[in-house]
């Protein structure tokens, strides 16, 4: 067993040759350009994934937008590992994928969840989640601006987990001085760039003093190369507490990949739920794109009822990082006339709205914005 359990730790392990900072644009460089069109991976994903996927298209279709999409449709229920394999190769050939949440239905130790293996075969060491408040959304509290930035491949999703005798069952957290550092520096150079005050380390250093200690203990590392930022740490108990009563106090959050998981729960259903907020998941090479929360909805399948916002906001993140910054800018716009001026709301934000109206309504945005301008942004 101990044998194995090395085994498995190795690529968790393996250095990597470039830069700590080589993140900044410099870092998952598209590459599947044709003729000024981009390829990029779709996956679908189950549950709402597909429903969500048809809009993306459709709103890209409309825009203008000089976009392709290689489909790769992952089964969940399949045993082998073919189309992950073939979703993977086609993440490496384009440099960029956009995705739904692939479900993991089994339960038996040793089945790997499909996303984790696709973030840690692609090293996407860090995900990032920029939550803001819109001002058309009822919530407990206006004006929440926090970017969470999360380790992505290690930590307790390390999936090492064993029963070592009859009746004990041992899961191990991974924690490298190496990743930590990536997704320290990751956050500080984000914060710089970003103009941002304070960056906040989330941990429970007090119990897991090794694993946590050392993620902590490397963010204040990083944390004296970067002067002009306020750094503090907070345990993650109380962070979730102060995220309910004060989350304005949180500027730039630092985590563990647990911890990111909920924490990123937390403050998206702060500023309205699973439907409105994506996710960045970046390494040296690669960039995939996905709602924030990172669910599957398959109750709410089929029905007309998702709120299409995280996945249309994941597509303009990506357009973003491909360099369409005019589309992004219309479709990003037109996604916020949507919710704070036509106050088209789907169910899970208390409105009635399907979600092929706030789709059709984007589009009608879309098509005001970009009014007596050609493809490019040019006016006519
Ligand atoms: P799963 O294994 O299905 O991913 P989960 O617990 O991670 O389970 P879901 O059950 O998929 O997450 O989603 C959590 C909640 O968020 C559910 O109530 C679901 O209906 C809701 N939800 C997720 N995505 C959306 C969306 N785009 N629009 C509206 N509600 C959503």
């Amino acid at each position: 067993m101990a044998v194995r359990v090395c085994e498995r730790l190795r690529p968790l392990l393996k250095t990597s040759h470039l830069s700590p900072i080589s993140f900044v644009r410099k870092a998952a460089i598209a590459k599947a350009k044709y003729g000024g069109r981009h390829t990029v991976t779709m996956l679908p994903g189950g549950g709402i994934g597909p429903e969500l996927m048809a809009y993306v298209k459709e709103v890209f279709r409309f825009a203008g937008v000089p976009v392709d999409f290689e489909t790769v449709s992952i089964d969940p229920q399949s045993e082998g590992n073919e189309d992950l394999e073939y979703a993977i190769t086609s993440i490496r050939r384009n440099g960029v994928c956009i995705k739904g949440n692939i479900e993991t239905k089994s339960l038996t130790a040793g089945v790997q969840s499909r996303n984790v293996a696709i973030r840690s075969e692609l090293d996407l060491f860090v995900s990032v989640l920029h939550c803001k408040s819109y001002p058309g959304v009822r919530c407990r509290h206006k004006g929440i601006d926090v970017i969470l930035v999360r380790q992505n491949t290690e930590g307790e999703y390390a999936m090492l987990e064993h029963e070592s005798v009859s009746g004990v069952v041992e899961s191990m957290k991974v924690v490298t001085a190496e990743n930590a550092e990536r997704v320290a520096r990751y956050g500080f150079e984000y914060a710089k760039k970003l103009g941002r005050k304070k960056v906040t380390t989330i941990h429970k250093a007090n119990i897991m003093k090794l694993s946590d200690g050392l993620f902590l203990e490397t963010s204040r590392k990083v944390a004296k190369d970067y002067p002009n930022i306020q750094h503090n740490d907070m345990i993650i108990d109380n962070c979730c507490m102060q995220l309910v009563s004060n989350p304005h106090q949180f500027d730039v959050m630092i985590m563990t990949n647990l911890y990111g998981a909920i924490v990123s729960n937390v403050v998206c259903g702060l500023v309205g739920g699973a439907g409105l907020i994506s996710g960045i998941n970046y390494g040296d090479h690669y960039a995939v794109f996905e709602p924030g929360t990172r669910n599957t909805g398959t109750a709410i399948a089929g029905k007309n009822i998702a709120n299409p916002i995280a996945m249309l906001s994941a597509s303009v993140d990506m357009l973003e990082h491909l360099g369409f910054h005019y589309h992004a800018t219309n479709i990003r716009k037109a996604i916020e006339y949507t919710i704070n001026e036509d106050r088209l709301h789907t169910l899970d934000l208390g409105g009635t709205s399907s979600s092929t109206d706030i789709v059709h309504n984007v589009l009608k945005r879309i098509e005001k914005l970009t009014e007596g301008h050609n493809w490019m942004g040019k006016s006519y």
